[in-house]
């Protein structure tokens, strides 16, 4: 099989694997984050890949970037299958917004950590509703280590685990930023009307 093959190709070492994932609302500093390790894993020489699905048009197609502007260069893939063909000699793999990527996406990261990679993934565990966005709660079971991070809420100050939709749109995917959406806790948070249309 044409995916063994690469795998057996893989660089690593088998007992040095894992899985870290960063999860939370929008505006939470997950991309931050991410980044910040990253930068810290090339500091010390590692070999570094970064993917981000190509549906996040918001900024530069070859770098991920937090809405606080830090970046770091990136390659943008469609389908969670082509990570496998980049990060051959990559010690390290950061993925940002891994909500956008289908669940197959979860094969191929426990595939990588049990070849010997750090595999860091960033991305919105629940979507505008409040329910969660697969496949983060799927990679969530497999990771070893989880960050929750959390935003302010834009009414009152207080820790933020809500993404609040500030249009009407029904849409499950829907780009954009403070324009669109606001950090809201758990008191401000007005779930979106019309529920027995989902
Ligand atoms: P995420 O990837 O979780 O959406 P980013 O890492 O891109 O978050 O951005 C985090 C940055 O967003 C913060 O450092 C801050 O500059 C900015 N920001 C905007 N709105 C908020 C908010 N309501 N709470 C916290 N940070 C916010
Ligand atoms: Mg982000
Ligand atoms: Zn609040």
């Amino acid at each position: 099989m044409k995916e063994a093959i690469i795998m057996a190709g893989i660089e690593g070492h088998p007992r040095t694997g894992w899985i870290e994932v960063i999860c939370g609302p929008m505006f939470s500093g997950k991309t931050e984050e991410l980044i910040r390790r990253l930068k810290r894993a090339q500091i010390a020489k590692q070999k570094v890949a970064i993917f981000k699905p190509k549906l996040d048009n918001r900024y530069d197609a070859t770098k991920i970037v937090s809405h606080s502007h830090s970046e770091i260069h990136s390659i943008v893939i469609e389908k969670p299958a082509e990570i496998l063909h980049h990060a051959i000699f990559a010690q390290v793999i950061g993925i940002d917004e891994a909500q956008f990527f289908s669940n197959d996406l979860i094969d191929i990261v426990t595939r990588l950590a049990s070849a010997g990679k750090r595999v860091i993934i960033a991305g919105l565990d629940k979507d505008y509703r409040s329910t969660p966005f697969e496949p983060i709660p799927q990679l969530l079971a497999e990771a070893e280590y989880i960050t929750k991070t959390l935003a302010i809420c834009m009414r009152c100050g207080a820790p933020a685990n809500f993404t609040q939709r500030l249009t009407p749109s029904k849409d499950r995917v829907l780009i954009g930023a403070t324009d669109i959406y606001e950090a809201r806790c758990r008191h401000c948070y007005e779930a979106p009307v019309n529920e027995e249309e989902k």
